[in-house]
This record gives structure tokens, sequence and C-alpha cells, in this order.
């Protein structure tokens, strides 16, 4: 049984990929966990993802129903807490048909979460940024990528990294503004790969399930680093607890950048059998701007193309004694565990 004087974190979005991961470590770790769904109904299969994470006493998690487009429950949420950590916000999970539809969401629920967050006497908010805040819309960056950096959203950026950034932007200016003591730091990963613990899994894991999937032959030429979600979530506990992180950005990253064909080299290399028809060419990058064009999937993918989005750890791993893991082992149990998901479970 947990302790009931154990600091209680409210985690946002609990259903999501990497949301799952933070909870499992926090759970692990004697604390209370207060979660957000959009749906109540959600709640078996969120234990669900934790039993299939090792976590089977849950008796220090609660759920409650709260939307980031809407004021209802927020406050509720954070009654009580200690920290708060801000995981949910649009993916690029589903088709929108206006860039308003995930930038709206993104910064009014930042918004409504550091208010409720500030209101309730939290002491400090984790915001999951991303990598899409930091290096997107530039045309000649030189060299990785670090925490000075911000994406610009004047250029044709996708909607997605659009509403990072700006939700991010609305975030530092809400706790310089009004923040009163509440204290803010961000986590911007880039793509997070490991361990599916369900059915729902991110957009960074889709390419890896197309791979294993679809029988394409060719894949874009697009490079990028990555990091294992395991790491995510040690992270995100650093930058809650540790207060030289009170104030700051850090890139979760394991700094290492790869193109696609090196993904799926690292996907045979692992799964083997299983892994047999992953591409083994490069499309031209017209051919993937051409079909962008009818594929509105692929505008997000097009429009990485020819960026170096190579990116420094050397913050987190300086300031937090952060260590990730290679992206090898992020991307072969992301691989490993899609596998289990398209074979279904044995009978
Ligand atoms: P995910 O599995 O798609 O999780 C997104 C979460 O946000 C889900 O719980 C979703 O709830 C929730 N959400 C979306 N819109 C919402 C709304 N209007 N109100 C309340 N909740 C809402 O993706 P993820 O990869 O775990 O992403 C989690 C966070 O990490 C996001 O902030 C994302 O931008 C950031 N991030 C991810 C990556 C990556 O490579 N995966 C990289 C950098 C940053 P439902 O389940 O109800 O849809």
């Amino acid at each position: 049984m947990p302790d009931n004087n154990n600091p209680l974190v409210l985690v946002t979005g609990g259903s999501g990929f990497i949301a799952v991961h933070i909870i499992l470590k926090l759970l692990e770790q004697g604390y209370l966990v207060r979660t957000t769904l959009r749906t109540m109904s959600r709640q078996d299969e969120v234990k669900g993802m934790l039993r299939s994470g090792g976590v089977h006493q849950l008796e220090g998690l609660s759920f409650i129903e709260a939307d980031l487009s809407s004021d209802t429950n927020w406050e509720a949420a954070a009654e009580g807490a200690d920290y708060v950590i801000h995981v949910a916000s649009p993916t690029p999970n589903k088709v929108y048909k206006h860039e308003d539809e995930m930038i709206r969401p993104a910064r009014e629920g930042v918004l409504r979460v550091l208010r409720a967050a500030r209101d309730a006497g939290v002491k400090r908010v984790v915001l999951t940024s991303a990598f899409g805040a930091i290096g997107v819309g530039h045309k000649h960056h030189k060299g990785p990528y670090t925490e000075k950096d911000w994406s610009n959203t004047d250029a044709d950026i996708h909607p997605y990294q659009k509403s990072k950034t700006i939700a991010e932007k609305a975030a530092w200016e809400f706790i310089r503004r009004e923040g009163n003591r509440l204290e803010l730091a961000t986590v911007n990963p880039v793509g997070v790969m490991g361990p599916i613990l369900g059915n729902d899994y991110s957009h960074s894991n889709g390419s890896v399930r197309q791979m294993l999937e679809s029988n394409q032959k060719y894949v874009p030429k697009i490079y990028s680093d990555y990091v294992d979600v395991r790491d995510v979530a040690d992270l995100h506990i650093l930058a809650m607890l540790r207060p030289e992180a009170n104030g700051e950005r850090f890139i979760a990253s394991s700094a290492e950048n790869l193109s696609m064909l090196d993904i799926a080299a690292i996907l045979r290399k692992h799964l083997g059998e299983d892994a047999k028809n992953v591409p083994k060419a490069e499309f031209p990058n017209f051919i993937v701007r051409a079909i962008a064009v009818v594929n509105p999937k692929l505008r997000m993918v097009a429009s990485l193309l020819g960026q170096d989005m190579s990116t420094s750890n050397q913050k987190a791993r300086q300031l937090l004694g952060w260590t990730p893991r290679p992206a090898e082992e992020a991307i072969a149990a992301t691989g490993k565990s899609m596998i289990d998901i398209i074979k279904g479970p044995s009978v």
C-alpha cells in the first residue's frame, strides 16, 4: 500500500504512450499519481498498460476526467498536487482539418493546467514540449540544436510543431507574468521510441509499424535523433525534482542522428525474419513531396526532408546526470513490441 503522505503528482493525458511510462516510474518510486483522461471509460486500458509495464500495485493511482479544450475539472485535478507533469497535447496521430485544431487545445490547455497548478499551490510543473519547439523552420542552422534554439513559426512548418512551439512559449510567458511562485521546466524530446504497452501507441512508433507491415521498398530521406521512452520518463522526474532544473528546458535525445534506412537495418538486426520486408532503399525527395500534396498524412514527413535535425543532450547529462541508452535499444524495443501488436495475443 502506498503511503498517503507521499507526494502527489498530477500527470495529464494518462492514456498516452509517454505518460504511461512516466506514471509507471512514479508509482515504482512510491509517488501518488492522479491522471487525467478525456474519457473515464479508458481507466481499465491504462491500468492494463501499467500492468504490462510491470506495476501491479495500483492503489496509488487515481483518475479524473478533463479535456484541454474545457475548463471543467482542472481545478479539482490540481487540488492537493505537489507536482504536475503536463504531457497531454494533440499529436499527429489524427489528421486535423485546420491547424487551429492542434494549436488551440495545446496553447489553451497548457494555460489551463498552469493556472490550476498555480492556484493549487503546486511547486513545479514539468511540461512535455518537443524538439518541434526547438529545431524546425530553419534553413541554415549550423551544428546540433540546443535548448537555446526555438523553432521558426513564421516558416511553413507542420501544425503539430507550431502547436508545440506556441504552447511552450505561452507557458514561459505565463510563468513570467503571472506564475507567482510556481516553477516550470520543460522536457523537449526528439522522436520517442521504446516499449509500447498497449494498442494505442504514439505517432513516433507508427513509422516502425509501417516498415514492418507495408512491404514498402523505399523510405523518405529523413534524418532524426531518437530517444527511449523510459529515459524520457526519467528525465521528466529529474526535471520535477532537481532544484537546478527550475526555469530550464532539456532536450531528451540520445544524440545519434539516424536515417530511416538505419532504423530499417536495426529492425532487421534485432527482429530477424519478422523484419525481412523492411525497406532497403530511399525515395528521391521530389517523389515524397509530390505524394504529400494528395496525402495529408505525409505532409509532416515532406516538411522534414533535407533538414539537419541533430541535437545535443549535454545539458541534461551535465546538469542532471541523465544518461540515455543508445537509440538502437529504443528502436529494437519498439520493433519487438510492435511485432507483438501485429501478431496479436496467441490463443
Ligand atoms: P500520444 O500517445 O498520442 O499521447 C497524447 C496524449 O494527449 C493522449 O493521452 C491524448 O488523449 C492526450 N490529448 C490529446 N488531445 C487532448 C485534449 N484535447 N485534451 C486532453 N488530452 C488530450 O502521444 P505521446 O507520444 O505519448 O505524446 C505525449 C506528449 O509528448 C505530447 O505532448 C507530445 O507532443 C510530446 N512529444 C512526443 C514525441 C514522440 O516522439 N512521441 C516527441 C516529442 C514530444 P487521448 O488518448 O484521449 O487522445
